[in-house]
């Protein structure tokens, strides 16, 4: 069957005591053993739960995994898998990931635990020149964070073979619905299902998937014995997030692409990053390895432009960090999902103060260019200018105590 279908049936409950349709929210920390000693499929929760599994085996099935481990949050998914590797151990991780995942790596270095290089991995060269015989692991974000640069994952994949070393994708920005790191090598791959596969910017959570049963059961050893592994509640509502997940990433691609167009355009803007576009670096690598664009851009304004005018002039667009659900948001990344880079390593991924972040959501197309519009305007205007309406609804009618704004 199609993903469509199978994510549409996911999780369909197969109880037999009163047959619902909709799996039940096993909200239980523990379950009754068997009177005659035999183990029973769950004792703790923390260990496994019911509902929790359900959303495991439909991430597993979707990346064409072995299995997969579901945690409370992305960042506990880099820590569970990362933990996997023993003390000294040299992690090499794109220069330009996740600042949370720049943030846990720098950390355990200082604290001596890894050695860890951030390179520039658009460059298969660059990362052989790295690898040492205490190399255990690639560290792969591709399209990465926040500037979309595209990893040939077939290049870096084959490197990381050759060396032996493990090689893992954080596949958040894409899911596996645009990308299977897997098909590529990958062994472990890892997301925030905070992001597109929830969807709906209501739950923190983190999963990942081990391309062998020997990798999974790692992971899951080493988020049991953490205390890593998702809650019953949050894992339902991913997994009835993930019903939609087709549907959502077909309109967010749809008016990602509608924005970048029109971003590239305008005359505030300096250059647009979107790997849909064909002038994009990484276009040629992201249509060979990725089934679609996805919904994340960023572009950058020419320098001394009020940012802060234009981030604070938005109706449609939320001025909030994170990614992935179905309302548009917009973001600084210097000052804000990666303020929690160093500043070198910031400096050194290109994330200057000019670098603006959207995630595009699934509202209708016109409304968020015409958003972007009015916000370019009003940053734009000389200080003292006519103020415009915007942001200052006339109500217009009211029936029935519904206002209808103007
Ligand atoms: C958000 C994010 C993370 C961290 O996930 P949390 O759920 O916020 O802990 C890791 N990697 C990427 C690419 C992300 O966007």
């Amino acid at each position: 069957m199609h993903p469509q279908t199978r994510l549409t049936l996911a999780g369909q409950s197969t109880d037999s005591t009163f047959n619902s349709v909709s799996l039940p929210i096993y909200q239980s920390a523990i379950f009754r053993f068997n009177a005659d000693g035999t183990k029973p499929e769950y004792d703790y929760s923390r260990s496994g739960n019911p509902t929790r599994t359900a959303l495991e085996q439909t991430l597993a099935d979707l990346e064409g995994g072995a299995g997969a481990v579901c945690v409370g949050s992305g960042m506990a998914a880099v820590a569970s898998v990362l933990s996997l590797y023993p003390a000294g151990s040299h992690i090499i991780c794109s220069h330009d990931c996740y600042g949370g995942t720049e943030r846990l790596l720098s950390w355990w270095q200082r604290q001596g635990k890894i050695n860890v290089s951030f390179v520039d991995l658009t460059d298969p060269l660059e990362l052989a020149l790295h690898i040492t015989p205490q190399t255990r692991a690639l560290w792969v974000e591709t399209p990465s964070n926040p500037l979309l640069r595209v990893t040939d994952l077939y290049q870096v994949g084959s490197v990381a073979k050759d060396a032996g070393i493990d090689f893992i994708v954080d596949n958040t920005f894409l899911t596996p619905l645009l990308q299977r790191p897997i098909d590529f090598g990958a062994d472990y791959v890892v997301h925030s299902t905070t992001k597109y596969l929830n969807g709906h910017s209501d739950v923190v959570g983190g999963a990942v998937i081990a391309a062998t049963k020997e990798g999974h059961e790692a992971v899951h050893f080493a988020a049991n014995a953490q205390g890593a592994t998702a809650v019953p509640f949050d894992s339902w509502l991913i997994l009835r997030g993930l019903k939609t997940l087709p549907i959502r990433l077909r309109q967010h691609q749809e008016n990602a692409d509608a924005v970048a167009r029109y971003l590239a355009t305008h005359h505030a803007v300096e250059e647009v990053y979107y790997p849909g576009l064909s002038s994009h670096t990484g276009h040629e690598t992201a249509a060979r390895q990725q089934a679609g664009f996805g919904g994340m851009l960023s572009f950058r304004v020419r320098e001394g432009f009020p940012i802060s005018r234009l981030l604070s002039a938005t109706r449609v667009f939320t001025l909030a960090e994170s990614l992935g659900g179905v309302e548009s948001l917009i973001e600084q990344p210097a000052t804000m999902s990666h303020a929690s880079m160093r500043p070198e390593a910031r400096e050194a991924a290109g994330i200057t103060d000019e670098v603006i972040r959207l995630s595009v959501g699934i509202e209708f197309v016109d409304d968020l260019i015409a958003d972007l519009e009015q916000a370019f305007d009003v940053a734009i205007r000389p200080e003292g200018g006519t103020p415009r309406t915007n942001g200052h609804h006339v109500p217009r009618a009211s029936t029935n105590g519904v206002t209808v704004h103007g």
